[in-house]
């Protein structure tokens, strides 16, 4: 399987107060790994910077599906011991921030379901994770060919806000299977 080079692709809530840079390597990284779940779900973590004026963040990574992996609500609280020391390394070399969950809806709509919106409310909730406004990214369809993403932003103790795409990925029809 291959793909191509597109355009990074550029999220941003109506009140224009976030705004996600999502690059098109990071993008690429997900969708290879949609397209190798067989159907399955899968899903991680993203990291990446803020920028100087805390609006837009840029995702420069993710992490692949293993012990950082979003899936049953029992983990939930158990992953966040593997997932502080990851970031807390990452933060001491790269000088990277955790900002929040991708996860894949195979065959389906990107749009979150209600235990995404409330698993995302916990996350936000959650101190030890540093991370007041986490990110939700859902990749819906079929990649890497045919696929759909839906952002959202959960500010601590506020209702989530949706990030609309406001860069097409021009060259999305690029994107080649082999
Ligand atoms: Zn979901």
């Amino acid at each position: 399987m291959r793909i191509t080079s597109g355009a990074d692709l550029v999220f941003i809530s109506e009140d224009k107060k976030f705004c996600l840079l999502l690059p098109w390597q990071t993008m690429t990284e997900m969708l290879s790994l949609c397209a190798k779940s067989f159907g399955r779900e899968t899903g991680g973590t993203f990291y990446g910077v803020y920028t100087e004026d805390g609006i837009k963040a840029i995702a420069h990574g993710i992490t692949k599906p293993s012990c950082l992996s979003l899936r049953l609500p029992s983990l939930f609280i158990r992953r966040t011991g593997c997932l502080t020391r990851f970031f807390r390394r990452l933060w001491r070399e790269k000088n990277q921030y955790y900002l929040g969950e991708w996860h894949f809806h195979p065959q389906a709509s990107s749009r979150p379901s209600n235990m995404d919106l409330e698993q995302m409310k916990k996350l936000a909730a959650y101190e030890k994770l540093h991370c007041p406004e986490p990110i939700m990214l859902i990749i819906g369809r079929t990649p890497p060919t045919d696929w759909e993403i839906s952002v959202f932003v959960f500010p601590r103790g506020q209702n989530e806000c949706e990030l609309f795409q406001i860069q097409s990925s021009e060259r999305r029809e690029n994107t080649t299977a082999r």
